[in-house]
């Protein structure tokens, strides 16, 4: 096999939603699990901390950037594959690409990725989700690639999936590779596309302009209030730390307004959940993914 090129120092700001963030000591883009392989291998063997990156839509990158190796994998493991009432896609295939794979091949169920702008990878280990649905609904079976070079097959009811929630989330060094969805519900076509259209709509409406940003910063508390109801009442809603600001639209979107670095980001959330938990005695969990700090 050739060498999987390697760049050393570059930027992962522009491989992000928020466009925040240094640049990564080395940056790979495996194409498929071989490469994976191979520069988990060399990652290890140097004793080099090891990231993961999808569309970088649910991240916050540090303003000094991640050490050692990340794998940019948005390009990645890109395979979908009907086989029989299943639909198989790579780790690195987009969310709304999936939505539309299914919808083609006629099956309903998958409507809500249409408007979740990140990877199959990524939504697996949060278990993402969109209107009252979320992946547990399609999900069948994963395939994972482990630190020890192997690729454990797990059913869906064995990865504990809750609320934005999996017991992936305990192993940030599996590397979700490949996810099986069921194809349950036949629909036509022009049918399925037209209520993705009115979802996407819906989302339009309801989300910051913005694109720089991460969607939901908080996770939903278990009771009461939606975390952006909370931040709202808090008097939060345009509140900035430098270029960075509380959405006045959606007060769980954070937003990029120019030159907004990490530090910034997470002053706002760190003050954020102080209040609320003063105020209202919440404790906010957060959605998005601190790196490297959450992975140390
Ligand atoms: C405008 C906007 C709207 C959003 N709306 C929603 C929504 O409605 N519902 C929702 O659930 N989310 C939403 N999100 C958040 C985000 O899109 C999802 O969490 C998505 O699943 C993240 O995918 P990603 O590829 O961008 O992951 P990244 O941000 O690249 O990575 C997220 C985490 O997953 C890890 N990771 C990435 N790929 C893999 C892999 N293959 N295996 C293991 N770990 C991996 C990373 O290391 C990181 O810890 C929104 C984000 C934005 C910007």
């Amino acid at each position: 096999m050739q060498k999987v090129p390697l760049f050393e120092n570059q930027p992962l700001a522009p491989l992000t939603t928020w466009k925040i963030g240094g640049p990564a000591q080395f940056l790979a883009a495996p194409q498929d699990l071989e490469e994976v392989y191979a520069l988990m291998r060399l990652a290890y063997g140097r004793g080099w901390p090891l990231f993961f990156l999808g569309r970088g839509s649910n991240v916050l990158i540090s303003d000094a950037g991640l050490p050692g190796l990340t794998l940019h994998l948005a390009k990645s493991l890109q395979k979908i594959e009907r086989h029989g009432e299943t639909l198989r896609a790579g780790a690195g295939v987009a969310l709304p690409r999936l939505a539309r794979a299914a919808a083609a091949l006629g099956f309903s169920g998958f409507e809500f990725l249409a408007g979740i702008p990140g990877t199959v990878g990524a939504a697996v280990r949060l278990n993402a989700g969109a209107e009252g649905r979320n992946l547990a609904d399609v999900l069948r079976r994963v395939w994972v690639a482990t630190p020890r070079l192997q690729l454990m097959e797990f059913q869906a009811g064995e990865l504990g999936l809750g609320y934005r929630s999996s017991l992936l989330l305990h192993f940030p060094h599996w590397l979700v590779a490949e996810a099986e969805f069921m194809l349950q519900t036949p629909a036509p076509t022009a049918a399925i596309e037209e209520k993705m259209r009115q979802l996407l709509a819906a989302r339009k409406a309801r989300f910051p302009a913005n694109p720089r940003s991460c969607g939901s910063v908080f996770k939903n508390p278990g009771a009461g209030p939606a975390a952006g109801l909370l931040i709202d009442q808090a008097g939060f809603k345009g509140r900035r730390l430098g270029e960075a600001q509380v959405s006045r639209k959606h007060a769980n979107f954070i937003l990029n307004q120019g030159q907004a670095t990490a530090a910034q980001i997470k002053g706002l959330i760190a003050e954020i959940q102080e209040t609320i938990w003063r105020n209202e005695g919440v404790a906010l969990e957060r959605e998005v993914v601190f790196l490297p700090e959450d992975l140390e």
